[in-house]
């Protein structure tokens, strides 16, 4: 969306800068809150694909759809991906609706990102992101995550 001013047309930063050159502050506010990325996720080696569970990583807060550590997440969950300008094309298997995945594809962001719609909650109401739909991972055993599935995509050996 263009706001235009008197005589002044001011461009969203996501529109006119690269990925590499957002400031932090801007990287940040480009996550939507789905918080589909802190699900666990399967992945077949034989066919590539990537299936996501409803099952959620221990650090994700389910009621506000956020992670309860996100500044020591790295160090607290060696295993979260901590999503950059320079790692975004390795992390396949991040959603489609992802707002990172959205514009590194050259897309622009979807009418419901809280950016664009000025209503961080909107995404919830929707039912787009997966506030009060996860199990806390501890309370999952590993070898039933199969019974979790609830969505797939394509892996890094298919479009
Ligand atoms: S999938 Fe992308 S937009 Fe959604 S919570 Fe994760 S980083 Fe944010
Ligand atoms: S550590 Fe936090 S950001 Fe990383 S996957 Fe877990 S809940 Fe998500």
């Amino acid at each position: 969306m263009e706001q235009i001013s008197g005589d002044t047309i001011t461009i969203p930063f996501w529109k006119r800068k690269a990925l590499e050159d957002m400031s932090p502050d801007e990287w940040e506010s480009l996550c939507d809150g789905c918080g589909k990325c802190c699900l666990l996720k399967i992945e077949y080696e034989d066919t590539g694909e990537i299936c996501y569970t409803n099952v959620a990583c221990k650090l994700f807060d389910s009621a506000t759809c956020r992670c309860v550590d996100y500044e020591e997440r790295e160090e607290k969950i060696p295993d979260c991906a901590v999503i950059t300008a320079q790692n975004i094309d390795e992390l396949f298997w991040l959603p489609p609706s992802c707002a990172y995945r959205r514009l590194r594809e050259g897309k622009d962001l979807e009418w419901w990102h809280p950016l664009v719609s000025k209503d961080e909650s909107l995404i919830h109401r929707m039912g787009i992101s997966v506030q009060d739909k996860v199990i806390p991972e501890q309370y999952v055993k590993r070898r039933h995550l199969e019974r979790h599935i609830i969505d797939r995509v394509p892996g890094r050996n298919k479009g």
